[in-house]
């Protein structure tokens, strides 16, 4: 009885002693948040995000690329004479103030903001993409060396494992070649880098890509090509934001 008193206890202790050391605060307006909140947002900004993607979620927007429209013409000038290989990218936010900031805190290590991407990714799958895999975006080569996580992985491992989504780490991206024998355009292609199909990869037909977020839709354009290269016949893919 003791034994389990005492793990019980631990865990509650370590967290008090964290919360006396590094208060939380609000990434955004910088009120304090509760010593025991999942992510460093105050509940009235929360909300406040929240609103705003419910609003985005109702407006015109390109039935492509997913950014708001001015008029109603189905698709932005963009995608009009683009061709892409996904079929559609719906974001969740538009990439402006509060977004902006948030995602910029979360890619310079505020880690636990995964938390509430996942949340809201989640409700997004369970709304528009119902029992569909989720195909992860591979980081570009030697960014696990250089930053020492993946802002993408850390979101789909928390959908996988808190809400019941699949996720299917399907593709990987590989440094092209030699760097020293490419000219410099060659150069920023190979940093971008080659996405395969993981070896024994099997695809499911209807794959809903994640990335963070979008801005021209060639990483996400080349992921679905890929997996329109196995068994994929339609590719729509998801983002945080778009820019
Ligand atoms: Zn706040
Ligand atoms: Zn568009």
């Amino acid at each position: 009885m003791v034994g389990m008193a005492t793990r019980t206890m631990l865990p509650r202790l370590a967290r008090l002693a964290v919360s006396v050391l590094l208060p939380q605060s609000c990434v955004l307006c910088g009120a304090g948040v509760a010593a025991d909140a999942v992510w460093p947002l105050c509940l009235p900004c929360s909300i406040r995000l929240r609103a705003e993607r419910a609003a985005d979620a109702r407006r015109e927007r390109c039935a492509i690329c997913g950014k708001p429209l001015i008029s109603r013409h189905g698709r932005c000038t963009r995608c009009r004479t683009a061709s892409y290989d996904f079929d559609s990218v719906y974001p969740l936010f538009r990439y402006a103030d509060d977004i902006r900031s948030l995602v910029l805190a979360y890619k310079g290590g505020r880690r636990s903001l995964s938390g509430f991407f996942a949340e809201e990714l989640a409700a997004v799958v369970a709304g528009r993409f119902s029992g569909r895999v989720v195909i992860p975006v591979p980081p570009r080569p030697g960014k696990l060396r250089r930053t020492g996580w993946d802002q993408v992985e850390a979101i789909v491992s928390i959908l996988e494992r808190k809400y019941d989504i699949v996720v299917l780490r399907a593709l990987v991206r590989t440094a092209g070649s030699e760097q020293k024998v490419l000219n410099l355009e060659e150069r920023a292609a190979n940093m971008r880098g080659t996405i395969r199909l993981a070896p024994r990869a099997v695809v499911p037909v209807d794959p809903v890509l994640f990335d963070d977020v979008l801005t021209t839709g060639a990483t996400l354009s080349a992921c679905a090509g890929c997996l329109k290269s196995g068994s994929a016949n339609r590719v729509d893919a998801v983002t945080i934001a778009a820019d």
